[in-house]
């Protein structure tokens, strides 16, 4: 294992290693778009470890901050959820993306979060910390084939 050296916070090398880090951070993450539907770019770590997904204007109680998709345009990817699918703030932003003929890729190949399956229909899902599905903006979200979806998260009366 290569042993790191410490620095004092404050010294002029460990600012510039930290920025180069974040720099380099940036540049990797710069078109991913969260399974929440926004930019990583608007995710900010808090200070107890925490995440917050502030994209300007819209209500996101994203707290797991999970690139699925990378986007040509992340100003098509500034939607709320509503509800599953194409009511959900990353199927808008699909939706918007496929309307105006501007590409976008999965980064994982389009496979399903939950089975691993690859499947062309995948529905983004909004969960509370109990796993079950909302209708609105939830910390937690994922992108699932049509079977897990009808199987595991479809809203039950
Ligand atoms: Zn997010
Ligand atoms: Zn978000
Ligand atoms: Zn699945």
């Amino acid at each position: 294992m290569e042993e790191q050296t410490a620095l004092s916070p404050y010294s002029a090398e460990a600012i510039r290693q930290f920025k180069e880090e974040r720099e380099g951070g940036r540049k990797k993450r710069v078109r991913e778009v969260c399974a929440c539907g926004h930019s990583m770019n608007y995710h900010t770590e808090m200070i107890d470890g925490s995440i917050m997904c502030k994209p300007a204007q819209i209500p996101c109680n994203c707290k797991k901050a999970v690139p699925v998709l990378e986007a040509e345009n992340l100003r098509l990817f500034l939607h709320s959820t509503n509800g599953v699918g194409n009511l959900h703030a990353l199927g808008r932003g699909i939706v918007s993306s496929l309307t105006r003929g501007v590409s976008f890729r999965w980064l994982n190949g389009g496979l399903c979060q939950s089975c691993g399956a690859e499947e062309s229909e995948l529905w983004p899902i909004s969960l509370n910390d109990q796993a079950k599905p909302l209708e609105k903006s939830g910390p937690i979200n994922v992108v699932v084939c049509q079977g897990c979806y009808v199987e595991k998260f479809l809203p039950r009366s």
